[in-house]
């Protein structure tokens, strides 16, 4: 992906505001997060409105960045909300997940699914195999999750639909 002068600014402004910060924070604060979302909201913005609306917001986080996250917890509320307000847009109409993104959502529901399966089978057939029925719904539940999850990502991968 070619890289604009717009998001060389960003992402310069960024790392400048980041010497400023301690380690932790740029991690804890997924501040590469900001970066890769920047790129991508860059690269939509010739044609969606709602990216290009939401390139000052970035300009403005990243040019306040270190005011955001050293300052009191209502200013660093402000910066998760308008974090996630772009990353929800990402998501939700441009397709673009966090990575591992269906491996952690398949194998919750795998899981999830797996023990209301295994306990039911289990409770139809003989109440006393309730406990080994949790068991294996449980283990069946998470390994056909994490196969399906990693077929996805694989999918969303060859796309080019992660972000990063
Ligand atoms: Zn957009």
């Amino acid at each position: 992906m070619e890289e604009s002068v717009w998001f060389k600014k960003i992402e310069n402004q960024i790392m400048v505001q980041n010497e400023r910060l301690y380690k932790k924070d740029f991690k804890f604060y997924h501040v590469d997060t900001l970066i890769k979302l920047a790129k991508r909201v860059d690269s939509f913005s010739t044609d969606c409105a709602t990216c290009k609306y939401l390139k000052p917001n970035i300009e403005e986080i990243s040019e306040n960045l270190y005011e955001y996250l050293k300052g009191d917890v209502i200013s660093r509320k402000k910066y998760e909300k308008k974090l996630d307000e772009i990353n929800d847009h990402i998501r939700k109409v441009h397709q673009i997940f966090p990575k591992q993104y269906n491996l952690s959502l398949y194998s919750f529901l795998g899981v999830a699914g797996g023990l209301i399966f295994g306990s039911l089978i289990a409770f139809l057939i003989d109440k006393n195999f309730v406990k080994q029925g949790l068991i294996l719904g449980f283990a069946f539940g998470l390994i056909a999750g994490r196969i399906i999850g990693k077929i996805k990502d694989n999918s969303l991968k060859k796309e080019d639909r992660f972000l990063n």
